[in-house]
């Protein structure tokens, strides 16, 4: 399968390309230039059958020539000692957790895959660096996932404020290969510098530098995995029609659902759950995308006015607009609402969920009542967050405490950066350059 940039039908680049560029210069976004089958292959896997087990036979065929089977199943079990779990919670609902990483986000299977198939990619090379702009939790996952990666080093740049749950042990004065640096800015300009770091030719050229955020392919492409092995785990089961319900933030959990269906995985429907940051659903209904200013919620994660993968959502809707707004279906939650869910899911099935996967529950629930789908329809709720990260918020709701395993406590331990900058390229370079 080969890859091309949202702007253009032209250059196509092999997946190892895209995942080592990850932007295309037109500033579009890399998505696959053709789709593939794998219905068959799905039908021929069941319950039984692992996650990396699945990943080794699904990615060959998905990424055809871009990945061997042999590497598949390498890489399967280089990035993942953790797997998702589906639990159903009656004829109707399922849960998919997805929370079973080392920093309790779904986010982590993206990660942990991207930096596995780095280090295969960049077998050969010296020494090479990833450069990448993180908020504090995405951080953390990276920082797992790449410590110990042979011949990758990781620089993480940080807005200002305190980072937390850094192992020092794996930063490279002590060692490792790790290298925070905070920045006094925000976020922006921390992607900014990102940009400015990779255009530096002469920099970029002398440290082999890629950079790796949300919207690299590699990191999109696991993504698909789990909706896959949510199906395999699920189809003997229930024979009804099959529904996704997504937290929707940046959208790329979502995108990576309709790839699994596009690539043959059968469901019919997808539910773009949203918090009131909702602007979004006007464009999935068919309207323009008009951003609203962005309103802090109880479900910080979905906390988003401009999905970065605006363009990659848009591709789909610019193919096939009418097919798109019979499978994709916005809903949008208060607050209120998210911390009646969490409660009400605890006490029904005395199982905790965090407010993000609280948003996709109502927003489940809410779609199967407009769509009188009771009884017909049974939904997979994506999970993305372990419920002991907000433990106020849970115990708030559900009125009975959680316990926080011990990896998630570790979240909270302060550590200091190896350096803290002004957010200029120049004091980026020389803070890169003193730690070799
Ligand atoms: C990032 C995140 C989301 C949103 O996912 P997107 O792919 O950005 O839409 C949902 N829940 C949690 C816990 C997250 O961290």
């Amino acid at each position: 399968m080969q890859f091309r940039s949202t702007k253009s039908n032209f250059p196509l680049v092999s997946y190892k390309d895209a995942v080592l560029n990850c932007l295309p210069d037109d500033g579009g976004l890399y998505v696959p230039d053709q789709t593939a089958d794998i219905r068959k292959l799905l039908f021929s896997m069941n319950e039984q059958t692992t996650f990396n087990d699945m990943l080794s036979a699904v990615a060959p065929s998905i990424l055809e020539g871009g990945i061997n089977p042999v590497s598949a199943s390498k890489i399967a079990a280089s990035a993942y000692n953790f797997e998702p779990e589906l639990i159903s919670l009656d004829e109707n609902f399922s849960l998919l957790k997805l929370y079973n990483g080392p920093t309790g986000i779904f986010k982590d299977f993206g990660i942990a895959f991207l930096s596995a198939i780095l280090e295969e990619f960049m077998k050969g090379r010296e020494q090479s660096m990833i450069v990448s702009a993180a908020r504090a939790d995405t951080a953390v996952s990276m920082a797992h996932a790449f410590n110990g990666r042979k011949g990758i080093s990781l620089v993480l740049l940080y807005p200002s404020g305190q980072i937390r749950g850094l192992d020092p042990s794996s930063f490279v004065q002590n060692g490792g290969n790790i290298i925070p640096i905070q920045v006094k800015g925000t976020f922006d300009d921390c992607q900014r510098l990102v940009v400015e770091t990779i255009k530096d030719r002469e920099f970029s050229a002398r440290y082999n530098v890629t950079s790796s955020n949300t919207i690299n392919p590699g990191r999109l492409l696991p993504q698909v995995f789990y909706y896959l092995y949510a199906f395999i785990q699920i189809k003997n089961k229930f024979s009804k029609d099959l529904f996704f319900s997504v937290p929707c933030g940046n959208f790329g959990n979502l995108i990576a659902g309709l790839y699994a269906w596009k690539f043959g995985m059968p469901v019919n429907g997808f539910i773009a759950a949203m918090n009131i940051n909702n602007a979004f659903g006007d464009y999935i209904r068919g309207n323009t995308f008009r951003p609203k200013p962005l309103v802090t919620t109880n479900s910080p994660s979905l906390d988003v006015s401009v999905p970065l993968n605006y363009e990659r959502l848009a591709s789909f809707y610019e193919e096939a607009p009418a097919v798109m707004r019979n499978i994709v279906y916005p809903a949008s939650i208060d607050d209120d609402l998210t911390l009646q869910t969490i409660e009400q899911v605890y006490k029904k099935y005395g199982v905790y969920i965090d407010s993000n996967t609280a948003v996709a529950f109502a927003a489940a629930k809410a779609i199967s009542a407009e769509y009188k789908l009771k009884g017909q329809a049974h939904t997979v709720v994506l999970a993305t967050g372990h419920p002991a990260r907000e433990a106020n918020i849970t115990m708030e709701a559900a009125g009975q405490g959680i316990e926080i395993p011990d990896s998630i406590l570790a979240l909270k331990k302060i550590c200091d950066p190896i350096a803290i900058i002004p957010p200029q390229l120049d004091t980026v370079e020389s803070a890169i350059a003193s730690c070799f």
